[in-house]
C-alpha cells in the first residue's frame, strides 16, 4: 500500500476549507459534477482525434445517495486517471490549487461574491465528507487506482480492480452535513447548478410509459369500451437538458422555442416575454445568451428571476452585476461565458477589459434589437412602449451609447395617444412652440386628471401635449435639452406656455376689468405668490376663470430638493373653478 503525505505549507488545509467556505458548502456538487463533465467531454475529444481507441457510448454522470454508508457518490465514464495521474492531478496539482485559492481568499471572507464562483475544485468535497475516496480507471490499459484520504494531509493509494472506465468518487458525508444525504435536498442542487449540464446526469429512476407499448381497447360483456392501463416502464431520471436554447444558432431556433425556453428557464412565471435577443459572439470574447424583456408584471416573483450566469453550460450565479450594465438587470435569461473571470472580487471584474468589453457587447445588441423592432413593426412597438419605457430611460440617462442609439426609437406619447419619436415632436412642433426667445417649447404632463384644465388649455390652442409620467423622465429630459437643439420641456401648467408665440389674442374674457382687479389679490392672497403667478382669463377657451401657474424653472428646484423627486409639487393641480 502506497501512503504519502499530501504536500501542505498550511499544517492543515481541511478545516480551512470549511471555515472559508462555510456558507456556501453546497457548491462542492457543483465542482465535482464540473470534473465529471470535463473528464467525459476530454475522453469525447481523444476519441475524436484519435488518441483514445474506445467508445464513448451514452456515457452519463450518475448521482446516489447510500443512507445506511452514510455515502454520496459521483460516477462518471469519462477519461479516468492512472495511478501516477492520481498522484499528480489529485495530491498535487489539486492541492496546489486548493491552496492557492484560500490563500488569495483568506482574507476577503466578506465579499460574498467572491465566494461561491469556481475556484476550489475536487477539494471543495472535504466541506462536507470526513473521508473521500477516488475509484478510477483510466481509458489507457493500466490498473485502476483507490485514493482515500480522511482530511488530514496523510492520504493513501493503492491498486484496484475496477473494471469499467471512468471514476467514481465516494463522500462519507460528516456528521454536520447530513442534508446532502437528503434526496431532495440533492435534487434541488442538481436543479440549481446543473439543469443544462453538458453530459447527461442520472439521479435514480423514474416509472414512464412504455412508448413501444400501445394499450389496447376492448369491449366489456356490457358493451362498455375499457382500455388497459398503460405498461409501466423504469428508465434513468436524467435532470439534465444537455442542449439548451442559447447554445443552439439563432437560424435554428423560431419564436415557439424561444416561448418554450422561457418557460423552462423560470417554471414559475406564466408571463410570456415580449421579445428576446440570441447573444452569440466568440471575438474577442466567448459569449452566449438569450435575454428577454419581460412583461412589467406586478408578479413580485418576478423580481426573483434575475438573469443567470453560466459557465459552460453550469450555473454560476444570478448576481451578473458589473458583468450586465445596470440597466439591463431587470432583463431576463441567461448568459454563458468561459471568458469571465468568475473568482475574484466585484471591484476586480468592474475594471476588467474583457468584462467591461462584454457590457458593451450585451449593450449594443439591446440597442441593436430594439432599433429592429422599432423598424419592423412600429405599431407593435408602441404597444409594447409602456413595459419596456422604463429600462430604455434608464439606459438612456446611464449609458451615452446607448442614448445615441435609444434616441432615434425612444417614444414620447401624446395626450391623445399619439407616439413621437423626438426628432419627429421637434419636425412637428417646430413652427407653433416656440418661444420669443426662439426655445423649442415641448408642452408635457405629469399626470392626465389632475392636469386636466392646463392639458385642455393647451390643446386648444392647437398645442401637442406629452404624457409623460416615468419616475425618471424628468432626468432625462435634462439631457434631451442638453443637445443643440434649444430645446426645453415646459410642463402645461408653467407660466410661459401663454409667451409662446402662437397665442390667440382675441379672448373674449368672461370677467370684466374690474371683477379681475378684485379677484386678483384675493387669490394671491390664497397662495404663496413667489412660486405661483396667478394668470386671469390667460388660457382662452377654458373654463375656468383663472389659472395659477408656476414658472418651470421653480418646479424643477422643488422638485430635486423633494426626496423622491419626480412627483407633481403642491397646488400646480389647483382645481376648476
Ligand atoms: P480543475 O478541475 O480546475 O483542474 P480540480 O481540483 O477540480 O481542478 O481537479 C484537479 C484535477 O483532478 C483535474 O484537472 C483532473 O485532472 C483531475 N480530476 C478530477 N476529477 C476527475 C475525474 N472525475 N476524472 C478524471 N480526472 C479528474
Ligand atoms: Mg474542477
Amino acid at each position: 500500500m502506497a501512503k504519502g503525505n499530501i504536500n501542505v505549507a498550511v499544517e492543515n488545509i481541511f478545516p480551512l476549507i470549511k471555515k472559508f467556505l462555510y456558507s456556501d458548502h453546497e457548491i462542492f456538487l457543483r465542482e465535482l459534477i464540473s470534473n465529471a463533465t470535463d473528464a467525459t467531454t476530454k475522453l469525447k475529444h481523444l476519441i475524436s482525434i484519435g488518441e483514445a481507441k474506445t467508445e464513448l457510448g451514452d456515457a452519463k454522470i450518475e448521482i446516489s445517495i447510500d443512507k445506511d454508508a452514510k455515502t454520496l457518490t459521483i460516477k462518471d465514464q469519462g477519461l479516468g486517471m492512472t495511478m501516477d495521474e492520481v498522484e499528480k492531478y489529485i495530491n498535487q496539482i489539486a492541492f496546489s490549487g486548493a491552496e492557492e485559492f484560500l490563500e488569495k481568499y483568506k482574507d476577503d471572507k466578506n465579499d460574498t461574491g467572491v465566494i461561491g464562483h469556481f475556484g476550489l475544485g475536487f477539494y471543495s468535497a472535504f466541506m462536507v465528507a470526513e473521508k473521500v475516496e477516488i475509484f478510477t480507471k483510466s481509458f489507457k490499459d493500466e490498473p485502476a487506482a483507490h485514493w482515500s484520504c480522511d482530511g488530514s494531509p496523510e492520504y493513501t493509494l493503492v491498486e484496484h480492480d475496477k473494471k469499467d472506465r471512468g471514476t467514481e468518487i465516494v463522500l462519507h458525508i460528516a456528521e454536520d452535513s447530513t442534508e446532502f444525504l437528503e434526496e431532495s435536498k440533492i435534487r434541488g442542487l442538481l436543479t440549481k447548478y446543473n439543469r443544462f449540464n453538458q453530459v447527461p446526469i442520472k439521479f435514480g429512476t423514474k416509472k414512464v410509459n412504455d412508448p413501444t407499448h400501445e394499450p389496447k381497447t376492448t369491449k366489456d360483456k356490457d358493451g362498455k369500451e375499457v382500455t388497459e392501463p398503460h405498461r409501466q416502464i423504469e428508465v434513468d431520471d436524467i435532470i439534465n437538458n444537455t442542449n439548451p436554447a442559447w447554445t443552439k444558432a439563432p437560424a435554428d431556433l423560431n419564436d415557439e422555442d424561444y416561448k418554450n425556453f422561457y418557460r423552462e428557464l423560470y417554471p414559475m412565471q406564466f408571463e410570456e416575454s415580449l421579445f428576446h435577443i440570441h447573444l452569440n459572439v466568440d471575438y474577442p470574447f466567448n459569449l452566449t445568451g438569450i435575454l428577454f424583456f419581460p412583461k412589467l408584471s406586478q408578479n413580485l416573483d418576478m423580481q426573483k428571476d434575475k438573469i443567470q450566469l453560466y459557465q459552460n453550460q453550469v450555473f454560476v450565479t444570478d448576481n451578473v452585476e458589473g458583468i450586465v450594465p445596470d440597466f439591463l438587470q431587470m432583463l431576463k435569461g441567461v448568459i454563458d461565458s468561459p471568458d469571465i473571470p468568475l473568482n475574484v472580487s466585484r471591484s476586480y471584474l468592474q475594471a476588467d477589459g474583457a468584462v467591461k468589453k462584454i457590457s458593451g457587447y450585451i449593450t449594443k445588441k439591446v440597442a441593436d434589437k430594439l432599433t429592429s423592432l422599432f423598424k419592423k413593426d412600429r405599431a407593435d412597438f408602441e404597444k409594447k412602449w409602456n413595459d419596456i419605457k422604463v429600462i430604455i430611460e434608464y439606459g438612456m440617462l446611464s449609458e451615452d451609447k446607448f442614448f445615441d442609439k435609444a434616441k432615434k426609437f425612444a417614444l414620447y406619447p401624446t395626450v391623445a395617444d399619439t407616439y413621437f419619436t423626438f426628432d419627429e415632436l421637434i419636425e412637428k412642433t417646430k413652427d407653433t412652440q416656440v418661444d420669443k426667445d426662439g426655445n423649442h417649447v415641448i408642452l408635457y404632463a405629469a399626470n392626465k386628471d389632475a392636469q386636466h384644465s392646463y392639458i385642455q388649455a393647451a390643446k386648444d390652442k392647437g398645442y401637442e401635449v406629452l404624457i409623460l409620467d416615468s419616475p425618471i423622465i424628468s432626468h432625462l429630459m435634462q439631457k434631451l435639452e442638453g443637445g443643440d437643439a434649444k430645446v426645453k420641456f415646459t410642463r402645461v401648467d408653467a407660466d410661459h406656455i401663454d409667451n409662446l408665440i402662437k397665442k390667440d389674442d382675441n379672448v373674449i374674457s368672461k370677467l370684466s376689468d374690474e371683477e379681475k382687479e378684485k379677484l386678483k389679490p384675493i387669490i394671491e392672497s390664497a397662495v404663496p405668490k413667489e412660486t405661483y403667478t396667478v394668470q386671469l382669463e390667460a388660457m382662452d377657451s377654458n373654463a375656468s376663470p383663472f389659472m395659477i401657474t408656476v414658472p418651470e424653472f421653480m418646479r424643477r428646484m422643488k422638485e430635486m430638493q423633494a426626496t423622491g423627486g419626480g412627483g407633481m409639487m403642491g397646488m400646480g393641480n389647483f382645481p376648476d373653478m
